[in-house]
């Protein structure tokens, strides 16, 4: 137990939460008035008027969630890749599909959906993303994959280039998760760009809401019509109620898409306040065996949704994670994940472990797992033991080592300095 006593937040400081401004009410109440509140009307065209032209992509289509925009995402990029599947068959159906491990498992439940099987890529240190090695080194394990989904860890950017660079090689189909990265840039260009089908989240901790919701984004007009028809029941334009296709419930309420409308003026300042929030902590840790959540500066801007930290593994005191609890003994000058968790809901602040990784979940731990080295399933089981290390002295598996070390941090935009001023103390005192 984290023992020190710190004065308590009266009101929790959060991880991220919604941040409102006003503007949502207007339109919000605009819906109201006319009776527009289901889904079709003039803020739902708005929002993906604006979010479109954010993102610099021809079309955007408002979706109830970003896990329907990837779920259509992942039906289309399964009909292009292996054509139309049969009636009760997933577009994906006995098909392998390489995944970002270290993510969200919204990322991944989307192929499994369509029937297909994820195999998981191991992350790079430089961003938290997919490994561009362990990506390639995939391709040559299983030379028939078709498709990839990539997501974009808590706003930064990844090695898009690289990726993307050997993605075409192997003439595959990129499909992006941009839930998290909505604003961020990757050489000038917007997340939410660089996959033929890409997504974008509105959910409630996201860096702007509406309430919930999400974007399908794409420049091909086909694509967009497809996922406009398929999240309306995919009516056929005929009198009555006719069918040619499944169709989904997925489009968003004009309601949501008041609030999306209202948010969509504000999205730059929760960027800048988020990076304010980053770079305090990374001031505020100086001289602390801690490093922050790694941003490729020279390529990407990331949108700084949420601020993490990385324990050097000197620094790191026993700490074993079961399915459902965790173990650590406390050592005088190191820390780990759970006490620094633990000194937080002390304060009533609230951080949260890295996202585990999806290659560690029961429900994934047939999958495949791929690392720089192969098959990460030969070293991954080790990693309850203290894992295996390469020459390098670092573990072979790099995401299940972010995750026994990382942790994020309390992220709000209506965190205050002084608020802020006090959970680095605390922070700094889990090292004492
Ligand atoms: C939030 C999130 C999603 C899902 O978005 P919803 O709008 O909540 O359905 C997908 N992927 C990642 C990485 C996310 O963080």
């Amino acid at each position: 137990m984290f023992s020190k006593k710190f004065d308590k937040f009266e009101e929790k400081v959060s991880l991220s939460t919604p941040t409102l401004h006003g503007d949502e009410l207007k339109w919000m109440e605009e819906a109201y008035k006319s009776t527009w509140i289901s889904t079709s009307g003039e803020n739902i065209n708005e929002a993906e008027r604006l979010v479109a032209e954010k993102v610099g992509v021809k079309y955007a289509v408002a979706l109830s969630t970003g896990t329907s925009s990837l779920h259509l995402s992942m039906k289309l990029a399964g009909i292009e890749a292996y054509g139309m599947p049969a009636v009760g068959h997933g577009a994906l159906e006995g098909h392998r599909v390489f995944c970002s491990d270290m993510t969200f498992d919204a990322t991944v439940n989307p192929v499994v959906y369509e029937g297909g099987i994820p195999v998981f890529i191991d992350t790079e240190d430089d961003t938290w993303n997919m490994d561009p090695v362990a990506l390639e080194k995939a391709f040559e394990i299983y030379p028939e994959v078709k498709v990839v989904v990539c997501a974009h860890l808590y706003g930064t950017p990844g090695k898009i280039d690289e990726l993307n660079a050997i993605i075409e090689k192997h003439g595959a189909i990129l499909v992006e998760d941009a839930a998290e990265s909505f604003g961020a840039t990757y050489k000038g260009a917007q997340t939410g760009t660089f996959g033929h089908y890409n997504t974008i989240s509105f959910n409630g901790n996201k860096i702007i809401t509406g309430s919930s919701g999400g974007c399908f984004l794409t420049n091909s007009k086909e694509a967009a019509e497809k996922v406009r028809k398929w999240s309306t029941q995919a009516r056929e334009a005929a009198p009555w109620y006719q069918h040619e296709e499944v169709g989904y419930n997925y489009r968003m309420s004009n309601v949501t898409a008041g609030i999306v409308r209202g948010q969509m003026p504000y999205l730059e300042e929760h960027i800048s306040q988020k990076k304010a929030i980053y770079e305090r902590y990374k001031e505020g840790f100086k001289g602390l065996p801690v490093q922050m959540n790694p941003i490729d500066f020279e390529n990407s801007e990331p949108n700084y949704w949420l601020s993490c930290l990385i324990v050097d593994d000197e620094a790191m005191c026993p700490q074993v994670r079961g399915e459902q609890d965790v173990l650590f003994t406390p050592e005088h000058g190191k820390s780990c994940p759970t006490e620094i968790l633990q000194a937080l809901a002390s304060i009533n602040a609230e951080g949260r472990p890295i996202w585990k990784p999806m290659h560690m979940q029961p429900i994934y731990r047939m999958n495949p797992f791929v690392t720089r080295e192969g098959n990460g399933r030969a070293v991954t089981n080790a990693y309850i033991a203290g894992g295996v290390r390469g020459e390098d002295g670092k573990l072979l598996d790099r995401g299940s080592d972010i995750f026994n070390r990382g942790l994020c941090l309390p992220s709000d935009n209506k965190m205050t300095p002084e608020q802020q001023d006090r959970v680095i103390e605390v922070v700094r005192a889990c090292f004492e």
